[in-house]
């Protein structure tokens, strides 16, 4: 597969700067910011944007500011604010001493309100919401001017400082830039810039009840921190005629908007707003649940920093919009884990089987390989003996002939071990279900000193009965069934939630599990990538899959 993936080289943005430093703009300077608003914890697109932003910075020995776009304060919390640092730097990122605020600006972007309206381009109106979105006109209509917009400089800075001293109740007043109701852009059509809200915010409590909209915060922070380049997403194109308006018309420093794809992931949501719902509703146990798109959730579930560095430098940037297969994603951890992961064995669904010919007593110790991939990762011990525990469906009592493991009268090796030949079987009278199996070893076969010149076309994995651990394992599945679960008209996209996205098992796993921690992987040999999960104890095991060794999806979606 890798091969095909081939990391896009030319990245527009990039040509971009190249420009931009070969004209000397901004002195030579780049400097970029990662603005999150703290309404949600972040999201494997918010990824890309990360990685996009600090990769640029770093890249041209720029500075990358993170900055909390805090203009809203109902729907923003400080642990969000928390969770949102704890990814950042996870994901290998830091924004040094250049962490803001918005609302750090509050003061300041009243001064520059109030510089607009000295300058008549900016005016308050008592228009309520309605009659403000009705005189706004269609875009093929054009807009009606406020009743309110040719009141007096002196008017305006008297009502909006009433405004800032809480004369007013929500809704009764609003401050609007002055630009052209009848523009062909709607953003242009005297855009809201500050809202009356009594309510109070996570960082500046009760010191304001008016609050700066998303256009007139945005672009004042940036020009304020001196960025060069401020990039976001495909729907703010719009916008950017009003980002550069504000700009122009105070005379703040020129930064400048360049918009990009965003990401959207197959089988995937990707809005907080309804990645909220699904934890507000119990749907999934909380943000960082191993489902999840979340930055956090992913991690939980045993993605890397890399693997997710590298999905993001793969997928590239673009300025079409466009669904990235998580086939991807998938692929990017795997090759990661692939490369670094120690080899253990577990078994998910564990069957019985005895070596009828092995001396009840005996225990021996075997070498097996840590990782393959990596020489300087050694071996480690796993012992041997009378009864096992091997994988249930890597045994079949009427096997195809194409049925590479374990049948009546198969032969199959034990990986390190021995060849073993399956001589009978018991099953449970009650359910019909195969409870053992029986098998005689052949004591010349032992992996490294085999002396038989046997050929067996299977090899399976294995555990000591007396030796292994109990393990609870969770199995995950795609949260949602459809590729585009937010895609249609006449269904939410909680009718297609897959019922079946979480399945916890328990397993048996081999005993080289000591001192682990939570967020440690291993590949289960033949099984999959795995890591510890946060509520894993020393006694009682808890692992996630990450992913399969393969891409089953498509295989399992054919059997249904
Ligand atoms: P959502 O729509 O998921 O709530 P948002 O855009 O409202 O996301 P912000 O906190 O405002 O979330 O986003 C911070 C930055 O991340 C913005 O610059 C935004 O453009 C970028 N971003 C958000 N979603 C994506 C995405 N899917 N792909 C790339 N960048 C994204
Ligand atoms: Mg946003």
């Amino acid at each position: 597969m890798t091969s095909e993936i081939q990391k896009e080289r030319s990245n527009f943005l990039e040509d971009i700067i190249n420009r931009d430093l070969e004209n000397n703009k901004n002195q030579g300077r780049v400097h970029t910011r990662f603005p999150p608003e703290p309404n949600g914890y972040l999201h494997i697109g918010h990824a890309k944007s990360i990685c996009l932003n600090f990769g640029l910075a770093a890249k041209y020995g720029g500075l990358c500011n993170l900055r909390f776009d805090d203009t809203n304060p109902e729907k923003e919390e400080v642990e969000y604010v928390e969770s949102i640092k704890q990814d950042i730097q996870w994901l290998g990122f830091d924004w040094e001493d250049r962490l803001y605020y918005a609302s750090d600006y509050f003061d300041d972007l009243y001064d520059l309100a109030v510089k607009l309206i000295e300058k008549g381009l900016a005016y308050v109106d008592d228009q309520s919401a309605e009659q403000i979105s009705e005189g706004r006109g269609t875009p093929t209509r054009p807009g009606k001017e406020s009743p309110c917009r040719n009141r007096t400089v002196e008017e305006n800075i008297a009502l909006f400082a009433g405004m800032k001293s809480g004369d007013y109740q929500e809704g009764t007043k609003v401050l609007r830039a002055k630009i052209d109701m009848a523009s062909p852009n709607m953003h242009l059509r005297d855009p809201i810039m500050y809202r009356i809200r009594h309510t109070p915010h996570h960082r500046t409590g009760d010191q304001w009840c008016i609050y700066p909209t998303y256009d007139w915060a945005h672009g004042q922070s940036d020009a304020l921190e001196k960025i060069t380049h401020s990039i976001c997403t495909l729907e703010f194109e719009v916008h950017r005629p009003l980002y550069e308006w504000f700009i122009e018309q105070l005379e703040l420093y020129p930064s400048r908007q360049y918009e990009f794809a965003r990401l959207n992931l197959g089988y995937t949501i990707m809005s907080k707003r309804k990645l909220l719902q699904l934890v507000e509703d119990s749907v999934v146990n909380g943000w960082d649940d191993p489902r999840m798109p979340t930055i956090s959730g992913l991690r939980r579930r045993g993605y890397t920093p890399e693997s997710i560095r590298n999905f993001c430098d793969r997928i590239g940037v673009a300025r079409r919009d466009g669904v990235i297969d998580v086939a991807l994603l998938e692929f990017s951890v795997r090759e990661d884990l692939n490369a670094r992961a120690p080899r253990r064995f577990g078994i998910l669904q564990p069957l019985k089987l005895v070596i009828t010919n092995y001396p009840e007593d005996r225990e021996e110790w075997l070498p097996a390989v840590n990782n393959p991939e990596d020489p300087d990762a050694g071996t480690r011990e796993i012992p041997f003996t009378k009864e096992l525990y091997i994988e249930r469906s890597d045994f079949m009592e009427d096997p195809p002939r194409k049925f590479f493991r374990l049948g009546p009268g198969r032969e199959v090796r034990l990986k390190y071990g021995y060849i073993i030949k399956c001589d009978d079987f018991r099953k449970d009278p009650e359910t019909g279900e195969v409870t053992t199996i029986f098998c005689s070893y052949d004591p010349a076969t032992k992996s490294g000193s085999d002396t038989s010149g046997k050929k067996v076309k299977g090899t399976l994995g294995w555990v000591s009965a007396a030796h292994a651990l109990d393990a609870e394992i969770r199995l995950y599945d795609r949260l949602f069934l459809d590729e585009d679960p937010d895609g249609h008209q006449d269904k939410e996209f909680k009718d297609f939630l897959n019922p079946k996205s979480l399945e916890i098992v328990t397993g048996k796993v081999e005993c080289n599990f000591q001192e682990v921690e939570p967020l440690d992987f291993f590949q289960f040999e033949r099984q999959g990538y795995f890591n510890i999960d946060p509520d894993s104890k020393t006694d009682a095991l808890v692992f996630n899959r990450t992913v399969t060794l393969r891409d089953d999806w498509a295989r399992k979606q054919r059997q249904q």
